[in-house]
């Protein structure tokens, strides 16, 4: 990792200035782009050193110059050096949940769980499984249509990826891109976002030593330091945030025509049935909903509920919202604009009929928003139709599954969606017929926590795939190696293009299935005939 690039090393508590006054790229920040206090208390955050616009093309080179011998080091090698992550990411589980706390004002028991325990099943699934992933696989050829030829698909690394995330959950999505991307051979230039740029240098610092120089480096600024580095010469641009800036990235990717992967935005529905569990399904969809605070783009925030167990549902989900404790169970959003825009998305739902439940707005200019459940008839809200990514749950009572299905598809995201029922088989058929990208019966988001389920969306969730074996399609370039053994001096294809050979071609095709079976049988006789003179080189 490039030193002049990180902040704080984690353990000398040492100003960055300190760390890093020597270096030409960063410059100390004492305002900047990132926050100086925590949305938790607002005690003070430590500075941090931003990169300098100008240092990105040296970052970017070095990166360059350093993937090429670490995609030489045998993957076994790769492995093991970033399976010692684990072991470091599990001994500093409190420093690192404490200062998620700190910067995002999350609970430590939701950071610990969300940000350090799946890390450690992530490392683990990445470094067992990465060697089998990418071994070469045989492509069949046919040994009459291509004699002495044998074929494999073997997986590239991209070369240098730029991974650009956002505050929400700080450890555990860059951790996501970094582990199977390293292992894949690529090197990684990574920029937090500037709401969380501590919890970004201390993801890289679980790296330090351990790699080759300038095989993880780490760019620390805010949207203008982001559009620099897609425009920096990098080979794939990974983005985890929100719609606004996915279509500004795929726009400057397609310029540029650098493949991108784009985990967006979500307006996830739960959809609850009459023969749900209905204890659990209310547990469920409050902790899908309220969880970080609703900043989650998984996070529920429609509920469909079928008429039928409506009153006792939305009864039940009131009651249990009203025992959550500020602070301890949800904690304060994270930042003030995400705080505001919420706040009048509640504002004009209930502006448009909607009645609030539970909860409501807090005093202007707080972060602590507490749970809010409101019930929403009309759909053409912005509470329904954009991301509110806030402790807001809105319930829409719904005829029955058809109309909940045609509701939750009519979305323009896409991420995961959730079916409450004891009927699996009818959930089953439910979710084929969903267009999320993940679809859970009788839960709701976890799955972004395993390691070998693929995360992905449709529509304006994107089109990125993170985690599972799909995730190497975007990191990796297959390659395709022929190898020909064949000692015949020329290819039927090859030149010279004669008389015969265009007999072959139509008799081929005519034998292939492009005529009738008698038609097939002479069509065969004139292929010999046609491949003998050919052969003779007519
Ligand atoms: P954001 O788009 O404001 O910022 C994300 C990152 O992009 C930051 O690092 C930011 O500095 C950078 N950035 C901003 N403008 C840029 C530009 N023009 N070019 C390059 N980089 C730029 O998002 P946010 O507010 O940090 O995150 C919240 C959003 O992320 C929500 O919409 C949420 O749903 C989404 N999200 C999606 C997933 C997923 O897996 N689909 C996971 C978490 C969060």
């Amino acid at each position: 990792m490039n030193s002049e690039t990180t902040t704080l090393p984690h353990d000398t508590g040492a100003a960055a200035g300190d760390a890093s006054s020597s270096a030409s790229s960063v410059r100390v920040a004492s305002s900047g782009p990132f926050p100086l206090r925590s949305p938790a208390g607002g005690a003070p955050l430590d500075d941090v050193a931003e990169t300098e616009l100008g240092a990105l093309a040296t970052l970017v080179a070095r990166a360059r110059a350093a993937q090429v011998a670490w995609a030489e080091v045998p993957i076994r090698e790769r492995a093991e050096l970033v399976a010692r992550v684990k072991k470091r990411l599990l001994a500093r589980a409190e420093e690192i949940a404490t200062l998620v706390h700190r910067e995002c004002g999350k609970p430590i028991e939701e950071a610990a769980l969300a940000e350090v325990l799946p890390n450690a099943d992530l490392i683990d699934y990445w470094t067992r499984s990465i060697e089998e992933l990418l071994d070469d696989s045989p492509v069949a050829l046919d040994p009459l249509a291509y004699p002495g030829k044998v074929g494999r698909i073997q997986r590239d690394p991209r070369g240098v990826v730029a991974l650009i995330t956002p505050w929400n959950y700080p450890v555990a999505i860059p951790l996501r891109t970094i582990v199977p991307a390293l292992l894949a051979g690529n090197a990684v230039v990574f920029k937090p976002s500037e709401v969380t740029p501590r919890s970004g240098a201390l993801v890289a610092s679980l790296f330090d030593g351990l790699l080759p120089d300038g095989v993880l480096a780490v760019a620390q600024g805010g949207s203008d330091l982001g559009a620099a580095l897609v425009g920096a010469g990098v080979d794939l641009v990974v983005f985890t945030g929100s719609v606004a800036t996915g279509k500004k990235i795929a726009v400057a990717c397609a310029e540029r025509l650098v493949p991108t992967s784009l985990e967006l935005g979500g307006k996830d529905s739960a959809i609850v049935l009459g023969d749900c569990d209905l204890e659990r399904t209310a547990r469920g969809v409050l902790w899908g909903a309220f969880t970080n605070a609703g900043q989650n783009c998984a996070s529920i925030e429609r509920v469909y509920v079928e008429q039928a167990i409506a009153d006792r549902f939305i009864g039940r989900v009131v009651e249990l919202t009203g025992k959550l404790r500020a602070g301890i169970d949800v904690g304060v959003m994270t930042t003030a604009r995400q705080a505001q825009l919420v706040r009048h998305q509640l504002e004009a739902a209930v502006e448009g009929g909607a009645e609030i439940l539970a909860g409501g707005a807090p005093e202007e200019g707080s972060l602590a928003f507490p749970p809010t459940v409101l019930k929403v008839e009309r759909e053409d809200t912005p509470l329904l139709q954009e991301e509110t990514f806030g402790p807001v749950l809105p319930v829409i009572v719904v005829k029955d599954a058809e109309e909940a299905i045609a509701r939750t598809n009519a979305s323009r995201f896409a991420l995961t969606t959730s079916v409450w029922t004891r009927g699996y088989e009818r959930a089953h058929a439910l979710a084929r017929r969903l267009r999320s990208g993940v679809v859970t019966i009788n839960n709701h988001g976890f799955t972004g926590a395993l390691p070998a389920a693929p995360w992905t969306g449709a529509g304006d969730s994107g089109y990125g795939v993170t985690s599972s074996p799909h995730a190497l399609a975007e990191l990796t370039r297959p390659r395709f190696l022929l190898e020909d053994r064949s000692r015949a001096k020329s290819e039927l294809w090859w030149y010279p293009y004669t008389p015969a050979l265009r007999t072959v071609a139509f008799a081929m095709a005519r034998a292939r299935g492009g005529a009738a079976w008698f038609g097939r049988i002479s069509a065969l006789v004139e292929l010999v005939a046609a491949l003998a003179r050919r052969l003779l080189g007519r």
